[in-house]
């Protein structure tokens, strides 16, 4: 059991940078949060903190509701996982996963039991007489968490785990790690830059930017409800276009096109009819139709998709991408036209995401 609560904790370091600006967050017992958000964004520091390896500025951090604020990174029960894995090339993976138990001075018979065990949940246990170097990447990154599952921490800590690992790799392990978390049914937070990591292993995502918390929530709510344009933009690959329009009685009229409102639509948007305001489209939600007239500049076939680069409103207008079902040959200078069959608001002031309701 383990629950974790961060409490308007902020980093600010020695040098005056403040990192982290009022996070708060409640993880859940057997939660898997991860912390997503651009290059220098505050997440690590935000983990080190959890950690004991930076001190928190203000604010407080629980475990099991007892205060840990100041608690030293021994003392917190908690396993971290690096991006770099940092083996002991002369031990073998048996020897390597058994290093903190054996330091600790464990029973040799109970030592064995927790390292067989960790290897049979990771897939290691043909392994355990090897080197380090006689392993693939994937299989190192899984031996550095099997060090950790022998200390059965109370919560697991990942720093960017996959990010030294090829893309087939990463892929694989990330769907591992996914399995172990269900296995395990251990509190986790995990840090990383890429959203499909977020996307694909998160229970709920922490999305962030330039210190703050821009949104909590699963994955699905990110994705489908993003709070502000923010969130829009670095949740969902290729990211959401974006065109600034005006709301005017039924219609949202563009540079060079005009789509019209569902009667819901225009609802939500009632306090601002006559206002501009930025519509979000993610390229997924764009179909070939008749509403808004675009030009082609490239067409890049994925296989079951098509992503078609074009210029809405002649070729100053706005960028846009598509994601067309199956396989489209169209050509630079062709003229398409596109349906946009979801669409999300946002007030071009505060970029916050307009859900209408209050009028
Ligand atoms: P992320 O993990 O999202 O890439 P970090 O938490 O590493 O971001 O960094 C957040 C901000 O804090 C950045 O502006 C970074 O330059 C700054 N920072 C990180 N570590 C230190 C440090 N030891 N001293 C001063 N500033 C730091």
């Amino acid at each position: 059991m383990a629950t974790l609560s961060l409490q308007h904790i902020d980093k600010i370091y020695d040098n005056n940078v403040q990192a982290v600006y009022d996070f708060n967050l409640d993880v859940k017992d057997g939660e898997l949060i991860v912390l997503v958000g651009p290059s220098g964004c505050g997440k690590s520091t935000t983990l080190r903190m959890v950690a004991g390896l930076e001190d928190i500025s203000n604010g407080k951090l629980l475990l099991d509701g007892k205060d840990i604020t100041n608690a030293p990174a021994k003392d917190r029960d908690m396993a971290m996982v690096f991006q770099s894995y940092a083996l002991y090339g002369h031990m073998t993976i048996y020897e390597n996963m058994a290093f903190s138990l054996t330091l600790r001075k464990e029973n040799p018979n109970v030592i064995h039991k927790k390292v067989l065990a960790a290897a049979e949940v990771l897939g290691l246990t043909s392994q355990l007489n090897k080197k380090p170097a006689q392993l693939s990447g994937g299989q190192r990154q899984r031996v550095a968490m099997g060090r950790s599952i022998v200390r059965n921490p109370k919560v697991f800590l990942f720093d960017e785990p996959l990010s030294n690992l090829d893309a087939k790799l990463r892929g694989a392990t990330r769907r591992e790690i996914l399995l172990l978390h269900k296995r395990l049914q251990a509190t986790m937070m995990y840090v990383t830059h890429d959203q499909t990591e977020a996307l694909t292993l998160a229970d709920r995502i922490v999305c962030m930017s330039m210190g703050h918390v821009q949104q909590v929530g699963t994955p699905l709510e990110l994705y489908d409800s993003p709070a502000n344009i923010f969130v829009a933009s670095f949740i969902g690959l290729p990211p959401m276009n974006f065109f600034d329009v005006t709301v005017s009685g039924e219609k949202l009229i563009g540079e060079g096109f005009e789509v019209s409102l569902t009667p819901e639509e225009k609802h939500t948007l009632a306090a601002y009819q006559g206002k501009q305001i930025v519509l979000g489209v993610r390229p997924e939600n764009i179909v070939l139709g008749n509403d808004v007239p675009a030009t082609v500049t490239m067409n890049e076939n994925l296989g079951m998709n098509t992503l078609v680069h074009a210029y809405v409103g002649g070729n100053t207008g706005v960028k846009v991408t598509a994601k067309l079902k199956g396989w489209t040959d169209y050509k630079a200078d062709d003229t398409v036209s596109f349906t946009f069959d979801r669409k999300h608001f946002f007030d071009k002031e505060t970029t916050v995401a307009i859900h209408g309701g209050e009028l």
